[in-house]
């Protein structure tokens, strides 16, 4: 065992009167709580700029100088030209093009599990883009609409997955 793993086991719930109930020490929840914490490297490969630069505030995506069209989220690759794209900076604002209200956050991702429902996942048309890019969106699920306009904002706080450095709200 690493000295990064602990463990430890606790009685989880007393039920029952030990007078009375013979079989009160077996009727005891026993739980083994083991913690882990474990540093590893992870690489987004061809993506990673994008991740970076989200923890500096800038949204980048990609264009193709062939057919102009502009990916957010950013392809390394154009599929209509298969030529490599170039990274472009984009504001950060659009609106809302349709969305989901969720009702549970599934996954094993803490940032999802974390979030309170309902939350809406909207796909939002960027300013400068031909594509959608779908993520979190921190409104009132009665406030939104189509063409709601919002803009890109960061956490600026530790995340399990850096996509959710960002997550889109409402413009005033
Ligand atoms: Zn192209």
């Amino acid at each position: 065992m690493s000295d990064n793993v602990s463990s430890r086991i606790e009685i989880a719930a007393e039920v029952g009167d030990p007078a009375t109930d013979p079989w009160w020490e077996f009727r005891q929840v026993e739980r083994i709580t083991l913690e882990l914490s474990q540093g590893y490297k992870y690489s987004l490969g061809k993506y990673s700029r994008f991740f970076i630069e989200l923890e500096n505030q800038r949204f980048l995506a990609t264009r193709c100088d062939y057919c102009a069209k502009v990916y957010a989220p950013p392809r390394p690759l154009c599929p209509v030209c298969l030529e490599p794209t170039a990274w472009t900076q984009l504001s950060g604002e659009g609106a809302v093009e349709t969305w989901s209200v969720l009702h549970f956050s599934p996954g094993s991702n803490a940032d999802v599990r974390a979030l309170e429902t309902p939350y809406v996942l909207a796909y939002v048309l960027l300013d400068g883009a031909d594509t959608l890019f779908p993520h979190l969106l921190k409104a009132p699920p009665d406030q939104v609409e189509r063409g709601l306009r919002v803009r890109v904002a960061y956490s600026g706080e530790p995340v399990q997955h850096p996509i959710h450095q960002m997550y889109f709200v409402p413009m005033e």
